[in-house]
């Protein structure tokens, strides 16, 4: 069984003490790959060192974070464009829309995501896309025609069946993470509904760590109670659930992993 993470911060500080016991411990978890999405410029070089340590199992994505775009955005977005030419990174990401935090930097929110998508097509990459109370605005701009051709994820759904399906008959996979496993938070009932060629698992660590280890520090190794959650509630075996989301992340990604 093969497990993949697509969506880790294990760069930040969170882990300076323990990252390479984190990264053993998910190893023997199965999960063998971990996609690591760029916040802004004040993450990229620890991302990089730690992509760089692990090749083949840990991969790096290039992007500035929506809550990230405010007054320097357009710096920032220069920084993301020049080391994209400088070396691969396997997805712009993550980009998109956050009006949760806070509402007024949306418009620098959604000119940096709209250049990042062209990014995407200029360089014929993914997308990993973060949405937090910007679901409506967020459809609009992956809508338009000239991004048909975007292929990607749709980081930490938590939306309703509606709203999945928007999202997959966009050709975009979504990413199921620990609140899957949360009581009362609505999204196991979607899971359900869902085919599995639609999915793929990420933890988004350090953050939202599964039940039974939820409101701890998430690492990779509790994609495990992600995986087992998703194969009971579709009413299959985790082996199943492994193969067909590793096969999913192989197609999105462009890379074998195996
Ligand atoms: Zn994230």
């Amino acid at each position: 069984m093969i497990l993949v993470d697509t969506h880790s911060h294990i760069y930040l500080p969170e882990f300076d003490k323990d990252r390479a016991d984190v990264i053993f411990n998910a190893d023997k978890q199965n999960v063998k790959h971990i996609f690591l999405p760029n916040i802004d410029s004040s993450s990229i070089e620890g991302m990089l060192e730690l992509a760089n340590k692990y090749p083949g199992r840990i991969y790096p994505m290039m992007g500035l974070h929506p809550t990230s775009a405010e007054d320097d955005y357009k710096n920032e977005l220069q920084i993301v464009k020049d080391w994209l030419n400088k070396q691969k990174f396997y997805a712009i990401g993550e980009i998109g829309l956050d009006y949760y935090w806070d509402t007024s930097f949306k418009d620098e929110q959604i000119i940096a995501f709209e250049t990042q998508l062209n990014l995407a097509l200029e360089f014929d990459l993914p997308v990993v896309i973060h949405v937090r109370d910007a679901f409506d605005d967020a459809l609009e701009i992956i809508n338009k025609q000239e991004y048909d051709n975007l292929k990607g994820i749709f980081h930490c759904f938590t939306g309703n069946l509606e709203q999945a399906n928007n999202i997959i008959n966009r050709g975009l996979k979504l990413g199921i993470g620990g609140i899957v496993t949360f009581k009362n938070a609505g999204i196991d009932k979607v899971v359900e509904q869902i085919d599995l060629k639609h999915l793929v698992l990420e933890t988004d660590s350090p953050y939202l760590a599964p039940v039974p280890k939820r409101g701890k520090r998430n690492e990779s190794t509790y994609l495990y109670y992600i995986a087992k959650k998703v194969a009971e509630l579709k009413n299959t075996s985790i082996n199943e659930v492994a193969k067909i989301t590793t096969k999913n992340a192989s197609e999105i990604f462009k890379i074998e992993l195996s």
